[in-house]
């Protein structure tokens, strides 16, 4: 995985200070879960301790300490998570010991607060008094989902460095090309998992093919006047007691290629282009008003999908709504 997708600036960031030797001793990396932040704080702390003392973020992967680090096994790099729903005040004493001995067989100790801001006021203000004297040979880095869960005072004694989601661009191309996932589900996991390659690759991918091809089967029956074949994938494509999420972002990626397909000639702007002959019936099928209409019906479900509402009344009403219009252009 390239190290810094998405968030190369605080690598470079990060780099540059390595380079001119004025790395804080304090950092805490915000953002949202699942976009590298841990992964950049043990880059960091790889290339600190590499044998092969590279400059920047690089590291050689190959020595010992490389190696240890990635096996989570070096005695200077640590990365500590809270044991319980928050950090035990020992586990936070006994980092604070830890953090003024001298490296054991690298150069820099560093050590990793993972959920920084699972922690009580108690190990918090233990935690101030050594961003306050802070040791000579090692750096601790604070991560959070939540920066403004953390004490004001602990964030101001630290450098925040604050990440962003993934462009959908970039994760997906990462998911094409260093996670093996073939390009319709790489786009589909892209757009579903706003900008988190940790949320993208723990999405069930054969669910997604199959609920793709439950959302083709469901646009497809929406252009015959069955009612009991419509109910019915309905009733596949949004089982109850199932989140609607994915299903609706489904629905929009396929009636976007429908507005689309008209204008581009190149396969590659059409996200489904693996699926041409079945969209090509759709389009038959759907006037551009009428696969307008439904992007915005569907579209406007999707935005509400947080709300507490009965979604899957919503939906089917929706489909319903769409299938009238869809029915009168027809016989018209
Ligand atoms: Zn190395």
């Amino acid at each position: 995985m390239p190290p810094f997708m998405g968030n190369a600036a605080i690598g470079r960031l990060l780099a540059e200070c390595r380079r001119r030797d004025t790395l804080h001793h304090a950092y805490t990396f915000a953002g949202p879960d699942g976009v590298g932040k841990k992964r950049l704080a043990l880059q960091l702390a790889k290339s600190l301790n590499c044998a092969a003392a590279p400059a920047g973020l690089d590291a050689c992967d190959a020595c010992v300490s490389c190696r240890k680090v990635d096996s989570g096994s070096h005695p200077d790099v640590q990365v500590i998570a809270p044991e319980t729903k928050v950090f035990k005040i020992d586990q936070v004493r006994a980092l604070i010991q830890e953090i003024y001995y001298l490296p054991f067989e690298g150069r820099r100790r560093v050590f990793i607060l993972d959920d920084a801001d699972r922690m009580n006021e108690e190990a918090a203000n233990s935690l101030l008094k050594t961003l306050e004297e802070p040791p000579e040979s090692s750096s601790l880095i604070l991560i959070t989902a939540n920066l403004y869960a953390l004490l004001p005072t602990i964030r101001s004694r630290t450098q925040v460095l604050k990440f962003q989601p993934i462009p959908v661009r970039e994760l997906e191309a990462y998911l094409r090309e260093h996670a093996g996932l073939p390009a319709l589900q790489a786009a589909a996991a892209a757009r579903l998992s706003g900008g988190s390659v940790g949320l993208a690759l723990s999405l069930d991918m054969e669910a997604v093919a199959a609920m793709q091809e439950s959302a083709f089967e469901l646009l497809t029956v929406m252009a015959h006047p069955n009612d009991a074949a419509l109910f019915k994938h309905l009733a596949d494509a949004f089982p109850p007691n199932k989140s609607p999420e994915l299903m609706l972002q489904i629905l929009i990626s396929i009636l976007r290629d429908l507005v689309i397909m008209d204008f581009f000639q190149d396969r590659d702007h059409v996200m489904h282009n693996d699926r041409m002959e079945t969209l090509k019936t759709l389009r038959a099928s759907f006037s551009p008003p009428v696969v307008e209409y439904l992007l915005r019906e569907v579209e406007e479900l999707y935005r509400k999908r947080h709300l507490n509402l009965r979604l899957d009344t919503y939906i089917q009403n929706a489909i319903l709504r769409t299938r009238a219009l869809l029915l009168r252009r027809i016989e018209a």
